[in-house]
Protein backbone atom coordinates (compact mmCIF):
# COMPACT_ATOMS: atom_id res chain seq x y z
CA UNK A 1 0.00 0.00 0.00
CA UNK A 2 1.07 3.31 -0.76
CA UNK A 3 0.64 6.46 1.93
CA UNK A 4 0.62 10.01 -0.47
CA UNK A 5 0.27 13.60 -0.05
CA UNK A 6 -1.40 15.89 -2.55
CA UNK A 7 0.22 19.05 -2.30
CA UNK A 8 -0.30 22.35 -4.13
CA UNK A 9 -1.87 25.86 -3.55
CA UNK A 10 -5.54 26.79 -2.84
CA UNK A 11 -7.32 26.35 -6.57
CA UNK A 12 -4.79 23.76 -8.25
CA UNK A 13 -7.55 21.07 -7.86
CA UNK A 14 -6.15 19.07 -4.92
CA UNK A 15 -9.87 17.93 -3.72
CA UNK A 16 -10.90 17.44 -7.58
CA UNK A 17 -7.98 14.99 -7.94
CA UNK A 18 -8.10 13.40 -4.79
CA UNK A 19 -11.39 12.00 -5.15
CA UNK A 20 -10.37 10.30 -8.57
CA UNK A 21 -7.02 9.10 -6.99
CA UNK A 22 -9.25 7.40 -4.03
CA UNK A 23 -11.20 5.93 -6.80
CA UNK A 24 -8.64 4.44 -8.94
CA UNK A 25 -6.39 3.23 -6.09
CA UNK A 26 -8.51 2.47 -3.05
CA UNK A 27 -6.93 4.92 -0.57
CA UNK A 28 -8.41 6.74 2.57
CA UNK A 29 -9.22 10.63 1.80
CA UNK A 30 -7.97 12.66 4.55
CA UNK A 31 -8.77 16.57 4.21
CA UNK A 32 -8.00 18.73 7.04
CA UNK A 33 -10.02 21.62 5.06
CA UNK A 34 -13.39 19.28 5.05
CA UNK A 35 -12.94 18.20 8.40
CA UNK A 36 -12.74 22.01 9.53
CA UNK A 37 -15.65 23.01 7.06
CA UNK A 38 -17.97 19.78 8.61
CA UNK A 39 -17.12 21.64 12.26
CA UNK A 40 -18.20 24.90 10.69
CA UNK A 41 -21.23 23.99 9.37
CA UNK A 42 -22.20 22.30 12.61
CA UNK A 43 -21.39 25.03 14.16
CA UNK A 44 -19.69 23.26 16.95
CA UNK A 45 -17.32 24.97 19.27
CA UNK A 46 -13.82 23.66 17.52
CA UNK A 47 -15.64 25.13 14.27
CA UNK A 48 -16.21 28.33 15.85
CA UNK A 49 -12.75 28.55 17.22
CA UNK A 50 -11.23 27.71 13.86
CA UNK A 51 -13.64 29.74 11.30
CA UNK A 52 -12.01 32.74 12.96
CA UNK A 53 -8.54 31.74 11.19
CA UNK A 54 -10.44 30.51 8.29
CA UNK A 55 -12.55 33.16 7.38
CA UNK A 56 -9.57 35.62 7.39
CA UNK A 57 -7.15 33.01 5.05
CA UNK A 58 -4.98 32.17 7.82
CA UNK A 59 -3.59 28.99 9.03
CA UNK A 60 -5.05 27.15 12.06
CA UNK A 61 -2.50 26.86 14.17
CA UNK A 62 -0.82 23.56 14.38
CA UNK A 63 -1.80 22.07 17.84
CA UNK A 64 -5.94 22.60 17.30
CA UNK A 65 -4.88 20.88 13.65
CA UNK A 66 -2.89 17.67 15.49
CA UNK A 67 -5.78 17.35 17.69
CA UNK A 68 -8.69 17.69 15.50
CA UNK A 69 -6.95 15.28 12.98
CA UNK A 70 -6.62 12.78 16.17
CA UNK A 71 -9.66 12.97 17.45
CA UNK A 72 -11.75 12.97 14.15
CA UNK A 73 -9.27 10.91 12.19
CA UNK A 74 -7.74 8.03 14.46
CA UNK A 75 -9.85 5.19 12.54
CA UNK A 76 -9.24 6.21 9.23
CA UNK A 77 -5.38 6.47 10.26
CA UNK A 78 -5.30 2.65 10.64
CA UNK A 79 -6.33 2.54 7.11
CA UNK A 80 -3.81 0.19 5.11
CA UNK A 81 -2.99 3.13 2.29
CA UNK A 82 -3.84 7.09 2.82
CA UNK A 83 -4.32 10.26 0.65
CA UNK A 84 -3.43 13.62 2.70
CA UNK A 85 -4.99 16.69 1.39
CA UNK A 86 -4.41 20.34 2.50
CA UNK A 87 -2.30 18.67 5.01
CA UNK A 88 0.35 18.76 6.50
CA UNK A 89 0.64 22.39 5.72
CA UNK A 90 3.87 23.10 7.69
CA UNK A 91 6.72 21.59 9.06
CA UNK A 92 5.36 21.26 12.64
CA UNK A 93 2.63 19.12 11.33
CA UNK A 94 4.87 16.93 8.27
CA UNK A 95 7.12 16.08 11.18
CA UNK A 96 4.04 15.26 13.54
CA UNK A 97 2.64 12.90 10.51
CA UNK A 98 6.34 11.49 10.08
CA UNK A 99 6.39 10.42 13.84
CA UNK A 100 3.12 9.32 13.91
CA UNK A 101 3.01 7.05 10.59
CA UNK A 102 6.64 5.90 11.76
CA UNK A 103 4.66 3.65 15.05
CA UNK A 104 2.87 2.40 12.04
CA UNK A 105 5.57 0.75 9.80
CA UNK A 106 4.50 2.99 6.77
CA UNK A 107 5.90 6.10 5.71
CA UNK A 108 4.69 9.17 3.34
CA UNK A 109 5.83 7.49 0.52
CA UNK A 110 4.74 9.71 -2.62
CA UNK A 111 4.50 13.70 -2.49
CA UNK A 112 2.39 14.80 -5.35
CA UNK A 113 3.00 18.45 -5.85
CA UNK A 114 0.62 20.41 -8.06
CA UNK A 115 2.11 23.51 -9.75
CA UNK A 116 -0.64 26.24 -11.11
CA UNK A 117 0.37 29.67 -12.28
CA UNK A 118 -1.16 32.32 -9.67
CA UNK A 119 -3.14 34.49 -12.27
CA UNK A 120 -4.95 31.07 -13.31
CA UNK A 121 -5.66 30.38 -9.32
CA UNK A 122 -7.37 33.44 -8.77
CA UNK A 123 -9.64 32.60 -11.67
CA UNK A 124 -10.28 29.54 -10.80
CA UNK A 125 -10.87 30.03 -7.33
CA UNK A 126 -13.21 33.64 -7.65
CA UNK A 127 -15.21 31.97 -10.46
CA UNK A 128 -16.33 29.21 -8.09
CA UNK A 129 -17.16 32.54 -6.11
CA UNK A 130 -21.07 32.20 -4.88
CA UNK A 131 -21.32 28.35 -6.08
CA UNK A 132 -18.52 27.27 -3.86
CA UNK A 133 -20.44 28.65 -0.96
CA UNK A 134 -17.22 29.24 1.31
CA UNK A 135 -16.94 31.59 3.37
CA UNK A 136 -12.71 32.17 2.61
CA UNK A 137 -13.05 32.34 -1.33
CA UNK A 138 -13.68 36.27 -1.74
CA UNK A 139 -10.99 38.14 -3.27
CA UNK A 140 -8.85 39.63 -0.67
CA UNK A 141 -9.07 36.34 1.36
CA UNK A 142 -7.91 34.62 -1.58
CA UNK A 143 -5.26 37.07 -1.64
CA UNK A 144 -4.06 36.14 1.84
CA UNK A 145 -4.44 32.04 1.45
CA UNK A 146 -2.03 32.62 -1.85
CA UNK A 147 0.69 34.62 0.68
CA UNK A 148 0.23 32.16 3.79
CA UNK A 149 0.51 29.05 1.07
CA UNK A 150 3.73 30.75 -0.24
CA UNK A 151 5.48 31.90 3.02
CA UNK A 152 4.13 28.88 5.81
CA UNK A 153 3.57 26.05 3.34
CA UNK A 154 6.04 26.32 -0.05
CA UNK A 155 9.03 26.05 2.48
CA UNK A 156 7.70 22.18 3.52
CA UNK A 157 8.16 20.88 -0.54
CA UNK A 158 11.77 21.05 0.29
CA UNK A 159 11.53 19.13 3.55
CA UNK A 160 9.84 16.51 1.16
CA UNK A 161 12.41 17.13 -1.82
CA UNK A 162 14.99 16.62 0.53
CA UNK A 163 13.66 12.72 1.51
CA UNK A 164 13.17 12.81 -2.48
CA UNK A 165 9.41 11.74 -2.25
CA UNK A 166 8.64 14.47 -4.53
CA UNK A 167 6.94 14.34 -7.76
CA UNK A 168 6.15 17.93 -9.77
CA UNK A 169 2.96 18.29 -12.25
CA UNK A 170 1.80 20.44 -14.18
CA UNK A 171 -1.83 21.57 -13.14
CA UNK A 172 -2.21 23.90 -15.92
CA UNK A 173 -4.56 21.31 -17.95
CA UNK A 174 -7.85 19.90 -17.56
CA UNK A 175 -9.04 17.35 -14.74
CA UNK A 176 -8.22 14.26 -16.96
CA UNK A 177 -4.85 15.28 -17.72
CA UNK A 178 -3.88 15.92 -14.94
CA UNK A 179 -5.34 12.62 -13.63
CA UNK A 180 -3.92 10.53 -16.12
CA UNK A 181 -0.11 12.24 -15.01
CA UNK A 182 -0.35 11.67 -10.89
CA UNK A 183 -1.46 7.86 -12.10
CA UNK A 184 1.27 7.82 -13.91
CA UNK A 185 3.41 8.88 -11.22
CA UNK A 186 1.55 6.01 -8.67
CA UNK A 187 2.09 3.09 -11.04
CA UNK A 188 5.40 3.82 -11.83
CA UNK A 189 6.29 4.47 -7.61
CA UNK A 190 3.86 1.16 -6.97
CA UNK A 191 5.83 -1.11 -9.68
CA UNK A 192 9.33 0.08 -8.74
CA UNK A 193 8.97 2.23 -5.70
CA UNK A 194 10.75 5.42 -7.58
CA UNK A 195 9.55 8.91 -7.57
CA UNK A 196 9.30 10.43 -11.20
CA UNK A 197 10.34 13.67 -9.77
CA UNK A 198 8.91 15.65 -13.36
CA UNK A 199 5.91 14.56 -15.10
CA UNK A 200 5.21 16.17 -18.75
P1 LIG B 1 -7.47 25.33 0.06
O1 LIG B 1 -6.22 24.52 -0.04
O2 LIG B 1 -8.28 25.31 -1.20
O3 LIG B 1 -7.24 26.73 0.58
P2 LIG B 1 -8.51 23.67 2.29
O4 LIG B 1 -9.88 23.14 2.22
O5 LIG B 1 -7.38 22.69 2.28
O6 LIG B 1 -8.45 24.71 1.10
O7 LIG B 1 -8.34 24.59 3.61
C1 LIG B 1 -9.17 25.68 3.89
C2 LIG B 1 -8.66 26.44 5.10
O8 LIG B 1 -8.68 25.57 6.26
C3 LIG B 1 -7.22 26.93 5.01
O9 LIG B 1 -7.12 28.19 4.38
C4 LIG B 1 -6.83 26.98 6.50
O10 LIG B 1 -7.33 28.13 7.12
C5 LIG B 1 -7.56 25.79 7.10
N1 LIG B 1 -6.73 24.56 7.11
C6 LIG B 1 -6.98 23.42 6.42
N2 LIG B 1 -6.01 22.51 6.64
C7 LIG B 1 -5.11 23.09 7.48
C8 LIG B 1 -3.87 22.68 8.04
N3 LIG B 1 -3.37 21.48 7.79
N4 LIG B 1 -3.21 23.57 8.82
C9 LIG B 1 -3.69 24.78 9.09
N5 LIG B 1 -4.85 25.26 8.58
C10 LIG B 1 -5.56 24.41 7.77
Amino acid sequence: MINLVIFGPPGSGKGTQSARIVEKYDLTHLSTGDLFREEMENQTPLGKEVSQYIDKGLLVPDDIVLKMLFRRASDDLESPGLIFDGFPRTTVQAIALDELLEGKGIPVNLVISVEVEEKELYKRILGRGEDSGRSDDSEDIVRQRLDVYKQQTMPLLEYYKKQGKVACISGMCNVDKVFEKISHAIDTYMESRTVLREID
